[in-house]
């Protein structure tokens, strides 16, 4: 029979994931107490804190209260043990972090890209950028436990590859992170934009108490991440979230998956920017420089601050029909709270208030049992530190063990 008892190494790894996210919990905190938290026993809270510490991801940091007898050492996350890399990119852009083990960004480098130029040059470019971002911290590369790219592209199963972009130049079956990890020589994880951000709220966001949630993100398309019992959910086919190509116009305009009349055809920036440029007002024009072809969702936002009627016209369509859609799958998946991250927050209630009450119209339990749809407070960092974060959390997590093994192996 293949028990845990049969494998000592994994179990071994079990315990030491453990006895981090105890750390990172609860920390700073004595052995006595990690033992007591962990019901792990002292003799083996010993062991693995001595091996943890000898890794450098623990860190002693003085003495803590005395319960009568000798006062307790306490232990803490060593925030320069270990370093991640975290790559956001997105159709326009490429940005770059090296991020510590307690989630600070120590190293950052940026740049626009052309979504045009297909994938051996924006694959070069990511390599670029880290090696730059990476030079740039003058961190001994021993210490980088590997990279995570937050990407706009559909995954299926193959956790390494990206399936489709429909934004970059229709990428189709690309081995993004094969390549990188061939160019770079540490673990490369990919992940769906979307999902990077669900993780980012459920480490450092407002889902740290939350067990089943929903992190919307609209912007140039929408996408979802959906956390069932504290674990990102991607799906039997790896598909999971795909929101953005939810039907929600029987007769709509044509969407770049084939089909007609998808969510984001209707909710995402190109959409709303459509729907203004079709018969824009005076104040529109005037912030695109006098030219109803170069209007942007930013002039948009900018002229709905400033009351422009058809401006809030069109973000409170894109606000009703994400409601609409939230609250059919809502009365499916029955989470307790959903996170949304857009410039679009910018709006602030005239975009949520239109969105709630759409939502009310089609959740089954509206009155009885509020669903709590709330902004994302993290920053325009987010999808770095999420993407940083697919690594990091290897040495909280137990199912994944391969950064700590690399890094075992190196030594
Ligand atoms: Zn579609």
């Amino acid at each position: 029979m293949d028990t845990l008892g049969n494998r000592p190494r994994l179990l071994k790894e079990m315990n030491r994931a453990v006895v981090m996210r105890t750390v990172w919990n609860d920390g700073p905190i004595s052995r006595t107490d990690i033992s007591r938290k962990t019901g792990l026993s002292v003799p083996a809270i010993l062991k693995i804190v001595d091996g943890l510490l000898e890794d450098g991801f623990l860190r002693e940091i003085g003495e803590g209260e005395s319960s009568g007898g000798r006062k307790p050492v306490l232990l803490d996350i060593n925030p320069k043990g270990a370093y991640a890399v975290g790559v956001e990119l997105t159709p326009e852009r490429l940005r770059g972090a090296l991020v510590s083990l307690d989630f600070e960004i120590v190293a950052r480098d940026g740049q626009s890209i052309d979504p045009e130029s297909g994938y051996e040059v924006i694959l070069e470019q990511i390599v670029l950028l880290i090696k730059r971002i990476v030079a740039s911290s003058k961190v001994d590369s021993s210490m980088i436990l590997g990279a995570g790219i937050a990407h706009p592209g559909v995954m299926g199963e193959e956790t390494g590859k990206i399936l489709l972009a429909t934004n970059l130049k229709s990428w189709r079956d690309v081995p993004l992170g094969e390549d990188l990890e061939r160019r770079l020589g540490f673990p490369v994880a990919l992940e769906v934009d979307a999902r990077v951000l669900a993780l980012a709220e459920m480490w450092l966001g407002g889902a740290q108490d939350i067990k089943n949630f929903l992190s919307v993100d609209v912007d140039y398309g929408v996408g979802s991440g959906l956390v069932l019992d504290g674990r990102l959910y991607r799906g039997t086919r790896g598909i999971a979230g795909e929101l953005g190509h939810m039907v929600t116009e029987a007769d709509g305009v044509p969407c770049a998956c084939g089909k007609r009349g998808c969510l984001e055809t209707v909710v995402a920036y190109p959409a709303i920017v459509r729907e203004v440029t079709r018969s824009p007002s005076p104040a529109v024009v005037e912030l695109a420089g006098g030219d109803s072809a170069q209007i942007r969702i930013e002039h948009v936002l900018e002229a709905a601050m400033r009351n422009d009627s058809v401006a809030l016209r069109s973000i409170e369509r894109s606000a009703r029909t994400l409601g609409k859609a939230l609250g059919n799958l809502l009365n499916c998946i029955d989470v307790e709270a959903v996170f949304i991250t857009s410039a679009l927050l910018r709006a602030g209630e005239r975009y949520f208030l239109p969105l709630r009450e759409e939502f009310g119209k089609y959740f089954l339990l509206p009155e009885e049992k509020p669903v709590r749809i709330l902004p994302s407070a993290l920053g325009e960092d987010s999808e770095m530190l999420g993407a940083a974060i697919l690594i990091l959390r290897e040495l909280f997590h137990t199912q994944g063990r391969r950064a700590l093994q690399v890094r075992g192996e190196r030594r």
